[in-house]
């Protein structure tokens, strides 16, 4: 594939799942309902990366989300923290929120908008805090 040889890391919410991956580019925010249902998010940030260069290190739980991709989760803890889609078996598709640097993945689309709620837009306007309020 070529690309961005940098190793970027990430993990699940737990720890009990961690990875690394290379070649990371086409981020994208997604509301389609699944992503929706599937973390409790009005959006999902996914990146791409080359699925070749994945490595993981824990246990991974599948859901076949669709006709045409499954999901993986961490067993333990249930973040979700892979989409494969079966026509693009070159890839994977990381949850951006899972990387130790999410900064690395830059959402450059927001795909799915029809069912996103309105508080998941960008711009959006609500109060915000550094930490809890
Ligand atoms: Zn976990
Ligand atoms: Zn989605």
């Amino acid at each position: 594939m070529g690309g961005d040889p940098i190793r970027h890391r990430g993990r699940c919410a737990c720890g009990a799942v961690s990875y690394e991956a290379s070649g990371l580019r086409d981020a994208a925010l997604c509301s389609c309902e699944t992503c929706r249902r599937a973390s409790g998010a009005g959006a999902v940030a996914w990146v791409v990366a080359d699925r070749d260069t994945l490595v993981v290190r824990g246990e991974l739980g599948t859901f076949r989300s669709s006709d045409h991709a499954e999901r993986r989760h961490c067993r333990r803890c249930g973040s979700q923290l892979f989409l494969l889609e079966d026509d693009e078996p070159g890839n994977v598709e990381i949850a951006a929120g899972t990387l130790d640097e999410p900064e690395a993945a830059r959402p450059e689309a927001h795909i799915w908008t029809r069912g996103r709620p309105s508080w998941a837009a960008p711009g959006f306007a609500v109060r915000e805090y550094e930490q809890d309020r």
